[in-house]
């Protein structure tokens, strides 16, 4: 695909050159902006809003659903662009990548015109309810119980990892509603009204000292059945939505930590000689720039594909592992690249406003979130190298009937 500016695509750009020149601060370095806390949450819902108002949020979505009805190719135009401004256009992403697109093509079309525009003004903020403290990578061996009561559904169990669920108005949840059939064949997904008395959230506190995610404890909450997400005992085929879309949602805004290293070589010397020089610095500065070229060229690649009305491929999974890892490597070596400084988390101090420091804190969940590393390869082998699938013990039995040790 050309991604050279059409007439149309110019004009666009240039209307949102304009747009965030007059509503956005221009950055003066690479460094990531804290998500978390009350300040960054009120500020990105700001954000979120005033994009809305003038058209540009959602741009790949239908205008119905609050979107502006444009291409993925505008959006990757609209992301080149605000990547030179300070603002927190990815704050919502669990809500806006991964919800959306299952809720567009689940929910009933009254519930897609009630929910979607105010999502994507960040009216209502989403999370996604999946991992449990048995179920992160085994996602259907999930054990948090629908029981259907007339027209609603009473849920019971608990979630964790729920980035954002502190902030959350709603969720989308993946339930066990059939014990007694296959794991894969007894799961049903649901929106949930997160501010309901039934539903408990506590953050949790990470190593970073930040508190992105949560355990939620389900009590008899209550979900109507009109805000189910497809067929009863279809849950999987949602949740593949969601982890699909989440995927291609990282991809957009996977940190590799390559940009800041680049930046940061420039800038250092080494005993009276710049530090680029150091041959352990130029292997290093070459492995990654080829793996960020490549990722760069998998990302458009991905555009590419669904751009044409297909679906985001392996490519996904690739940028995930990759970007991951990289980002991982670069912090620690960059860390000690600077020596006795590299222990400094003081954003005044620190070069790239402590960046790496606080990267090392993070970038271990970043190997997490979305699926692991381990994950990441298992797909990448049976999907793209052809390999045999891993050996599945629980195949055709039924949940109940899984071997397991004592729950609840
Ligand atoms: C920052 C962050 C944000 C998150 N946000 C959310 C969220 O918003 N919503 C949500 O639902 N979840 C969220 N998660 C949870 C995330 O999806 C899970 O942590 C992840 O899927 C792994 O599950 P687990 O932690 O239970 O690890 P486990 O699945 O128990 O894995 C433990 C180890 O075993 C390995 N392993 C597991 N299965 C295999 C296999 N088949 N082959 C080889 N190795 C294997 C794993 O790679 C890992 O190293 C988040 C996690 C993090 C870190």
């Amino acid at each position: 695909m050309d991604f050279q500016d059409t007439e149309e695509l110019a004009a666009f750009r240039s209307e949102v050159k304009t747009w965030l020149a007059a509503n956005a601060t221009r950055r003066t370095d690479k460094r990531h902006i804290g998500m978390e806390g009350e300040t960054p949450f009120r500020e990105a819902k700001e954000w979120y809003r005033k994009k809305a108002e003038a058209g540009f949020a959602c741009l790949t979505w239908p205008k119905e659903y609050g979107g502006a009805g444009l291409t993925p190719v505008h959006e990757v135009v609209w992301q080149q662009e605000v990547e030179n401004y300070l603002t927190r256009d990815a704050q919502f992403v669990i809500g806006i990548g991964n919800c959306g697109p299952a809720i567009m093509h689940f929910a009933s079309e009254e519930a897609r015109r009630e929910l979607l525009p105010r999502m994507a003004s960040a009216e209502d903020v989403w999370c996604q309810l999946f991992s449990e403290p048995s179920a992160g990578s085994d996602v259907a061996g999930l054990r948090t119980r629908a029981e259907r009561d007339g027209d609603n559904w009473k849920i019971n169990g608990q979630k964790i990892w729920t980035s954002g669920a502190q902030y959350s108005d709603y969720g989308v949840i993946l339930t066990r509603s059939d014990p007694t059939v296959s794991k894969y064949r007894g799961l049903t997904l649901f929106m949930i009204d997160m501010r309901q008395s039934g539903v408990q959230v506590r953050p949790i506190k990470q190593m970073d000292g930040g508190q992105h995610f949560n355990e939620v404890f389900f009590q008899d909450a209550i979900v109507p059945d009109a805000y189910r997400l497809g067929e009863i005992g279809g849950g999987w085929t949602g949740a593949l939505t969601v982890l699909m879309s989440e995927r291609l949602a990282i991809s957009g805004i996977q940190p590799t930590g390559f940009p800041q290293f680049l930046d940061l070589v420039k800038s250092l010397e080494l005993n009276g000689r710049p530090i680029a020089d150091d041959p352990l610095v130029r292997d290093r500065l070459a492995t990654w720039y080829s793996q960020y070229a490549g990722l760069q060229a998998s990302y458009k690649r991905m555009i590419t594909a669904v751009a044409k009305g297909g679906i985001a491929g392996a490519e996904a999974s690739l940028g995930k592992l990759v970007g991951a890892v990289m980002n991982q490597e670069i912090a620690n070596f960059c860390c000690q690249l600077l020596g006795p400084a590299g222990i400094i988390q003081d954003p005044a101090l620190s070069p790239e406003r402590a960046h790496f420091q606080d990267s090392v804190l993070f970038s271990p969940g970043v190997r997490l979130a979305g699926g692991t590393d381990e994950v990441m390869r298992n797909i990448l082998a049976e999907q793209v190298l052809g390999l045999p699938q891993e050996p599945r013990a629980d195949k055709g039995i039924a949940f109940e009937d899984i071997p397991t040790g004592p729950v609840d």
